[in-house]
């Protein structure tokens, strides 16, 4: 039997979490069955553990869309008993059981060789969220990003997403400037290596300008929504917009293409979900680099799976600080 955050839906539509000892037979049909040591709590576990966003068709489910753990049996000759592993994204937690237990079954080409610099417990203080910000930062310099070039702005930076892009950009020797819309994170965000701190309130709002003072040689955004619109306006020359979230909204009203047309502005759309194996291996290999490990226990909390129904609510409210570690043991 396994562990596992169980969540159902009433014939009524109401959803409800519960923690149940369940037998091995309910697994689903994969090639690989691990054992779970940490999961994490990402923007997208919050909409699975509530039922929101249509992310979850089929109940009961076990949210959880990253996990890191140890091999227990395989069925493919690339992992054998004893192997760790990560596994983010491919829809694992969505349409797939996932993280949320303390054991999972999945397909053997969704899975990541856990480097050997990375302990289970950091490969989950990363998570989807860090492995996205790597993404980002890596799209972004392909698209011609140095530190030379000027300041790189990281939106919802107390989030998730947003701590491990500071703490990496600043690593990689960047000039970083945070916004924020809890100004008491600020002494975090400093610690983490951002220089400027932007309370939210100052780019929230669409400016009626096509364009405003170039400030950003580069930016990460989770945000969305106006403040994605108003990162545009203020991007340097030939400067790039990493787009990974929609914390605010997923409409920007205020879009015009002028950024684009009269600064060379480049938009990048960044998926972590169905990146090719070799690009995600090249990403966490990168991260045990470019990412202090040290810096990333200041990220964390951890919490068992009793407390992820409140933990989902929160992270939807946009109240969660840095990277969530859960231990599905307790
Ligand atoms: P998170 O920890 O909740 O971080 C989001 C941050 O955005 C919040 O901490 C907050 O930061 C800010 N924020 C929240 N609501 C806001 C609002 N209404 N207006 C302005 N700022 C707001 O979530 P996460 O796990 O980092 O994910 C962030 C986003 O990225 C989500 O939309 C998620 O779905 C997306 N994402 C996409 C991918 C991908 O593959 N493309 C991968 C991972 C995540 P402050 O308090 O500092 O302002």
């Amino acid at each position: 039997t396994f562990r596992a955050l169980l969540v159902e839906k009433s014939a009524e539509g109401a959803i409800s979490q519960s923690i149940q000892e369940l037998d091995d037979s309910r697994l689903p049909d994969g090639d690989v069955t691990v054992r779970v040591d940490y999961s994490t709590l990402n923007y997208k576990d919050g909409l699975c553990l509530t039922g929101q966003g249509g992310l979850v068709r089929t109940y009961p489910h076990v949210p959880g869309i990253d996990f890191s753990g140890t091999v227990e049996s395989s069925a493919d000759s690339r992992y054998k008993p004893g192997d760790r592993v990560v596994l983010t994204g491919w829809r694992v937690g969505e349409a797939w059981w996932g993280g949320y237990a303390t054991r999972a079954r999945v397909k053997a080409e969704w899975l990541v060789p856990l480097p050997d610099a990375m302990t289970a417990r950091q490969a989950m203080a990363v998570g989807t969220a860090g492995l996205t910000a790597m993404l980002a930062v890596i799209a972004l310099e392909k698209a011609g990003l140095t530190p030379d070039k000027g300041e790189v702005l990281v939106t919802g930076a107390a989030g998730g997403v947003g701590s491990v892009a500071v703490a990496i950009l600043a690593r990689l020797g960047y000039r970083v400037a945070a916004v924020t819309g809890r100004p008491e994170t600020a002494d975090y965000l400093r610690s983490l290596g951002a220089s400027d701190i932007i309370p939210r309130a100052d780019i929230a709002d669409p400016s009626p300008k096509p364009l405003e003072s170039e400030r950003w040689a580069g930016a990460v955004d989770s945000v969305g929504g106006e403040m994605l619109g108003r990162v545009l306006k203020q991007m340097k020359y030939d400067g790039a917009v990493a787009s990974i979230g929609l914390a605010a909204s997923a409409a920007v009203p205020s879009f015009t293409v002028i950024p684009f047309l009269l600064r060379g502005v480049s938009l990048l759309g960044i998926d972590s979900v169905m990146r090719p194996y070799s690009e995600r291996v090249a990403a966490w290999n990168r991260i045990t680099t470019d990412l202090p490990l040290g810096m990333l226990e200041a990220m964390v909390t951890e919490h068992g799976l009793s407390e992820l129904p409140e933990l989902g609510r929160a992270i939807l409210a946009g109240q969660v600080k840095g990277r969530v570690v859960i231990d599905p043991s307790r």
